[in-house]
C-alpha cells in the first residue's frame, strides 16, 4: 500500500509506494538489492524535520526508528557507535548517563543522528563545529548492497565527503561520534537594542561560548542568548517558570498573536514590539545541555537559512532590516542568528569559513515568497552559503559556485551510485 510522506513543515508532501522500518543491517542489505534489482529509488527519513525536499521518496521510503541502538561506548576515548536511526533526544540522555555530550546541538533533538548529519544541522558557538564534525567513524550501505566502513583509520579521506551527505551516497547504517566530557549550560541571555548590538557582535562572538541573537523585525531589541560551558551545579527554571516558558507562551500565546499578525498584518509591529517585552527578559539559569540549547518545539512555519562569512554579520543584518522595511514586508517569527566554525567538510556551508548562520523563518505564506526572494538575494551577495534543510531556491549554478568542493561531492556520487538510486527530485535536479 502507498505511504503518505509529509515533512513536519507540512511544505513537502508525497507518497511511497513502500514504506519500510528494518530491525538489522542485513534487513537494510536486502532491500537495497530487492530495490536495485527492480529498478526502485531509496529514500531514508528520520523525523522529516527538513523543509527542503531532501526526503521526499519516489519508490522506496526507509525509516531506521527501529534501527537505533547504542552499540559502544568508550568512556576514555569519549567516543560512541550509534545504529543510524537513533534520535539526538535518546542519545543526549544515554551520553549524561555516560559522563558524555554531544559537544553542542541544535534548537530541538527530535531529528535521528543520521538525518541531522546529513544536512549538517548545526547549533552556535563560533569555537565549536556543526554535529558532523563530531563524526568520527561511519558505516554506508552503497547500491551495489555492499558496506563501505570509514573511519579515522580506514578510507579516512572520505570523511570530509561523507560527514554532510544529503542521503545521496547511501545507506548511513552506524555512526561513531567523537563526544566531550558531560557539561551544563549557564544561561546568562539579556536583550538590548539593535544597533547596539551590531556594534558588538564581534566582542560578543568572542567572549561567549555559544551565542544566539533572535531578533523580531520592526521591533527595537535583539535578544542576545549567552550560553557559557561549566561544571557549575544545576540552577533550574521553576516548574513553574518553565511550563510558561515551554507551554503556554509558545503554545498557546505566540500562536495567538502569530494568527492574529497574519489575518491582520498591520498588527504585526505591535505584536513584535510586545514580544520584545514579554520574551526578552533578564535570565540566570544553569541547566542540562538540551535544555538550554533546545527550545520549545515551535508553531509550524516556513524556514530559509544561509551562512555568510562571520565578518559580514553586522552589515547583513543591517542590510536585511532595510530590505524588510523597503518591502514593507510584515514579518510575524524571529530572525535567528547563530556562528559556527569553519569545518573541512566538502558540503558544509562553513567550509573553511568561521559561519554566521542567518535564519528567516515566518508564519503564513502571505510575505513568504517575497521575503524568501530577497533574503537569499541579500545571503548571496555576501557569499552566502543555503543550509541544506532549510528551504532554498535550488538553482544548481549558483549552489554549485557557491561550495569549491561540489564537483568534487558530484563525483563521488557518481562513482558510489551511479544509477542514482538514493536520490530525491531535488538531488536529482540539484547533481544533474
Ligand atoms: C523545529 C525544528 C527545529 C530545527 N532546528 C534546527 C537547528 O537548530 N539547526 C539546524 O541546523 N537545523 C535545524 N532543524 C533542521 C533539522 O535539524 C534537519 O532538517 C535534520 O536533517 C532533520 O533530521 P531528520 O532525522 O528529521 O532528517 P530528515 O529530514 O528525515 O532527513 C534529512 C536527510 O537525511 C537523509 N537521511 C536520513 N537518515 C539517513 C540515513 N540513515 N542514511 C542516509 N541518509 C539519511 C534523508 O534522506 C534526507 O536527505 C530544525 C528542524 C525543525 C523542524
Amino acid at each position: 500500500m502507498a505511504y503518505k510522506f509529509k515533512n513536519w513543515a507540512g511544505n513537502v508532501t508525497g507518497e511511497a509506494e513502500r514504506y519500510f522500518q528494518p530491525t538489522n543491517e542485513n534487513e537494510i542489505i536486502e532491500l537495497v538489492k530487492n530495490a536495485v534489482a527492480k529498478d526502485k529509488n531509496i529514500k531514508l527519513v528520520g523525523a522529516a524535520h527538513s523543509w527542503s525536499a531532501l526526503a521526499l521518496p519516489t519508490h522506496y521510503l526507509i525509516n531506521l526508528d527501529k534501527y537505533s541502538r547504542v552499540l559502544n561506548i568508550d568512556k576514555e576515548k569519549k567516543q560512541v557507535t550509534v545504529q543510524a536511526g537513533i534520535r539526538l533526544k535518546t542519545l543526549n540522555v544515554i551520553l549524561y548517563e555516560n559522563g558524555l555530550s554531544l559537544s553542542n546541538l541544535g534548537s530541538v533533538s527530535e531529528q535521528s543522528i543520521a538525518g541531522a548529519t546529513a544536512t549538517g544541522t548545526h547549533g552556535t558557538g563560533i569555537k565549536f563545529g556543526n554535529i558532523s564534525t563530531q563524526i568520527i567513524g561511519m558505516k554506508l550501505i552503497l547500491a551495489d548492497g555492499s558496506v563501505l566502513t570509514i573511519s579515522e583509520k580506514e578510507n579516512a579521506e572520505l570523511l570530509p565527503a561523507v560527514r554532510i551527505n544529503l542521503g545521496v551516497l547511501g545507506i548511513v547504517s552506524e555512526l561513531t561520534i567523537q563526544c566531550v566530557d558531560v557539561f551544563n549550560l549557564r544561561d546568562a541571555s539579556y536583550a538590548l537594542p539593535f544597533e547596539e548590538t551590531l556594534e558588538k557582535i564581534p566582542e560578543l562572538i568572542q567572549s561567549t561560548d555559544h551565542l544566539k541573537l533572535w531578533w523580531f523585525p520592526h521591533a527595537p531589541l535583539i535578544g542576545v542568548y549567552r550560553y557559557f560551558r561549566t561544571n557549575e551545579e544545576l540552577q533550574p527554571r521553576s516548574a513553574f517558570q518553565k511550563f510558561m516558558d515551554d507551554s503556554f507562551l509558545v503554545n498557546i500565546f505566540f500562536v495567538f498573536l502569530l494568527r492574529l499578525g497574519d489575518w491582520f498584518p498591520k498588527t504585526v509591529p505591535p505584536i513584535n514590539k510586545l514580544i520584545n517585552k514579554i520574551h526578552f527578559k533578564k535570565v540566570s539559569r544553569i541547566e542540562k545541555t538540551w535544555e538550554v540549547f533546545n527550545v520549545p518545539m515551535p508553531p509550524i512555519h516556513f524556514e530559509t537559512e544561509y551562512a555568510i562569512p562571520v565578518e559580514h554579520a553586522s552589515e547583513a543584518l543591517k542590510k536585511l532590516k532595510e530590505m524588510i522595511e523597503h518591502k514593507k514586508l510584515r514579518i510575524n517569527f524571529v530572525v535567528e542568528v547563530r556562528f559556527v566554525k569553519a569545518d573541512n567538510t566538502w558540503l558544509s556551508p562553513a567550509y573553511k569559513q568561521d559561519a554566521c548562520y542567518i535564519g528567516a523563518y515566518q508564519y503564513g505564506n502571505r510575505y513568504w515568497k517575497e521575503y524568501m526572494t530577497g533574503f537569499e538575494e541579500l545571503m548571496y551577495s555576501f557569499g552566502g552559503r543555503p543550509h541544506w534543510p532549510k528551504e532554498f531556491t535550488p538553482d544548481s549554478k549558483k549552489i554549485s559556485n557557491s561550495f569549491p568542493e561540489f564537483e568534487k561531492f558530484k563525483q563521488l556520487k557518481n562513482k558510489l551510485d551511479p544509477k542514482g538510486v538514493f536520490n530525491s527530485a531535488l538531488t536529482q535536479h540539484l547533481f544533474a
